[in-house]
């Protein structure tokens, strides 16, 4: 529930803002771009401070990104039972191809295997729709033919009609609660014939309704039927399912351990260790626990079955992994924010009832991403906070950060690409997103991560009361609070911000992402679907459609194209408030009616002359809707002894290169 993902058009927008600062002080040689197919643009980052990190924290560092990396394969398998073989046939016809490279059929079968690549399986990351082979069975079923003997997968048949039959497995996560939620979703968190009103009873059977300290129920497990046709849950860990991929990262996060910077992380990596081991999840509350707590280590990381958005009941974590250690001179940003704490959530529109008396531990730091694994590879969040159960954040706190070096990516690589030109009104508007965007952006993560989703009180039992509304209003909850205080003196107090008009360049470009933008990401004729997607247009159409009479937000028509004006901005951050207050007590008191109709009312279906005109305004741009990134290459440098003296880090790498080096090096699960 807790992540941040960068908007396209938010990503496109940080284009135009901040050229002159940036061209000055950035050299000019880094290739931010390594990629570019379909509707994806695979970027560089860098890890700047990485050579003034200790050995020690190096060391530390390297063996956690293997910890990494070796989870990679356990992420493809849990998003549907065909993508390990899918990648080796893939991978097998892609290698072994004799034939003209530039061909069309070659050139689209290259296309289908980034994409593959990207999904992390058959299915596109963010629609989880299955993608569409632009290349015949007939090219396809010639290079089988012609794979060495024991190159391609054995169920192969099975394969090629995975890919060329549309019905099959057609969504890896269905949110369309009319139908089966689990058996209409192609993912492998549930085994096949595994019925959603099993799986709950499921769960309502085993759960104790008391429990103020709850486990993650099903946070890893496959839900299968056993030999008895009951339900059962087959846990992942050591010996149990993904056990050869879990033994890799053990034996990894084993080294790491030995570099801990101090016994806190020691212990830390320890309690995690003891999980994988175990499978057992109160174990994973004692190392979240941990985890949440230390604040003091620089190097940090992310590990394990965390977030849930592949699973269409929210409860089944995906694997992955980030790998950072803390910017600290920008972190002072976020430390300022945490200190306030108390007063940002005193001073809320919410209902007194449903804030917190006593704010916790809200931790928070700017960071530098080291490695990106799993479901945070190759698209990655550029905020976190963690951990998700809400009882552990009650009452151990939560760490929150921004991550700086990949926003710092996005901003840098979309230079110049015409996006204000095309959407923003006018040149004043246009000169307050190039002025302010990139630190009001960089602001409203901070505050969704740091306070927003740290914020107010929940009722007992309401944990799930919100059902499939549970992600998008939580984030919306977030993203609210942050909208509402992005506009406060506050901020310029506390000398975050040095202008108090600042904040009309998030709020202009928040209303022309949601309303507007946001909709290239989708194809014509389907809903929006994605979490924070839904929340983004369910604010800016709720915000559109209360400040009609005053005439907030204007829709303003030239030659045919539709631009966003906002004519009040005071006026529109009284309507964030008036809505943050709704939200708060929607998931206070776990009212599905409400979420139902806010959600259904605002965030999910698309205008469709808005929709075609936002497509075709893109068109003419060339800017991916999606972008991801490949990792650096770290290498241990070792003397005659072996022992490591360096740890090197390679930006070169390209996106093929190490797809392939992956799929060769990590391949734990066959
Ligand atoms: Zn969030």
């Amino acid at each position: 529930m807790k992540k941040v993902l960068i908007a396209a058009a938010m990503a496109s927008m940080l284009a135009a803002t901040s050229c002159s600062k940036t061209e000055t002080t950035q050299p000019q040689e880094f290739n931010y771009v390594a990629d570019r197919f379909a509707d994806i643009e695979v970027l560089r980052y860098k890890v700047p401070d990485f050579e003034n990190l200790t050995l020690n924290q190096k060391k530390l560092v390297y063996f956690l990104t293997e910890a990494a990396l070796w989870g990679r394969d356990i992420l493809w398998d849990q998003n549907n039972s065909n993508n390990l073989a899918m990648r080796r046939l893939l991978e097998a016809v892609y290698t072994n191809y004799q034939g003209d490279r530039n061909s069309a059929e070659f050139k689209a079968f290259e296309t289908y295997m980034k994409q593959v690549w990207f999904g992390n399986g058959i299915h596109h990351h963010y629609s989880t729709d299955k993608f569409t082979p632009g290349f015949s069975r007939e090219f396809l079923a010639a290079q089988l033919e012609a794979l060495p003997e024991g190159a391609a997968p054995e169920n192969t048949a099975e394969l090629v009609e995975v890919i060329f039959n549309p019905t099959l497995d057609a969504k890896r996560v269905n949110q369309d609660a009319s139908v089966d939620l689990i058996t209409s979703s192609a993912n492998n968190m549930y085994a096949p014939g595994v019925t959603q009103a099993e799986v709950e009873a499921y769960y309502n059977s085993i759960r104790k309704p008391d429990d103020l300290t709850p486990i993650s129920y099903g946070l890893n497990t496959r839900v299968e039927r056993g030999t008895d046709g009951k339900i059962t849950e087959n846990t992942y860990k050591v010996g149990g399912l993904y056990s050869a991929a879990i033994e890799k990262i053990v034996e990894n996060l084993d080294s790491a351990r030995q570099y801990a910077e101090n016994d806190a992380q020691r212990q830390i990596i320890g309690s995690l260790i003891d999980f994988y081991t175990s499978g057992d999840l109160a174990t994973f509350d004692k190392y979240s626990i941990e985890w949440a707590e230390d604040t003091i280590s620089q190097v940090d990381f992310i590990n394990g079955f965390i977030e849930t958005y592949g699973d269409p009941l929210g409860m089944t974590g995906s694997w992955e992994s980030i790998v950072n250690f803390k910017n600290i001179p920008a972190s002072a940003r976020t430390e300022t924010l945490s200190a306030e704490a108390q007063w940002f959530e005193d001073n809320s529109p919410v209902d007194a009832a449903f804030k917190k008396n006593k704010v916790k531990g809200v931790s928070a730091k700017v960071i530098t991403a080291a490695i990106l694994a799993g479901d945070a590879y190759p698209a990655t969040p550029i905020g976190i906070n963690l951990p998700n159960a809400n009882w552990i954040r009650a009452a151990h706190g939560s760490k929150s950060v921004t991550i700086e070096n990949i926003t710092q990516a996005y901003d840098e690589a979309s230079h110049g690409n015409g996006f204000n030109e095309e959407f923003v009104i006018d040149e004043e508007t246009a000169a307050l997103l190039d002025n302010y965007l990139f630190i009001t952006d960089n602001l409203h993560t901070d505050l969704h991560e740091c306070l927003g989703h740290g914020s107010g009180k929940l009722m007992p039992g309401k944990e799930d009361a919100l059902k499939e509304h549970g992600s998008a209003i939580e984030e919306a909850r977030a993203d609210l609070f942050a909208l509402y205080y992005l506009a406060d003196p506050k901020l310029i107090e506390m000398g975050l911000l040095d202008n108090p008009e600042a904040y009309k360049a998030e709020y202009y470009k928040y209303i022309l992402n949601g309303m507007m933008t946001q909709l290239q990401r989708i194809e014509p004729g389907k809903d929006v679907e994605e979490a924070h997607m839904r929340n983004r247009k369910l604010i800016a159409e709720w915000a559109y459609e209360h400040g009609k009479d005053a005439n907030v937000i204007e829709l303003v028509k030239r030659d045919g194209k539709t631009y966003i004006k906002i004519n009040d901005y005071e006026a529109l951050r009284g309507l964030f408030g008036q809505l943050l207050a709704e939200i708060q007590r929607v998931r206070s008191t776990g009212d599905y009616a409400a979420a139902n109709e806010l959600i259904n009312a605002y965030a999910v279906k698309v205008d469709p002359e808005m929709h075609r005109e936002v497509l075709d305004r893109y068109a003419t741009l060339n800017i991916a809707p999606y972008k991801g990134f490949v990792n650096p290459v770290y290498t241990a440098v070792r003397d005659q002894n072996g022992n490591i003296t360096d740890i090197t880090v390679d930006y070169t790498e390209g996106y093929v290169d190490q797809m392939l080096r992956y799929g060769r090096d990590y391949n734990a699960l066959k």
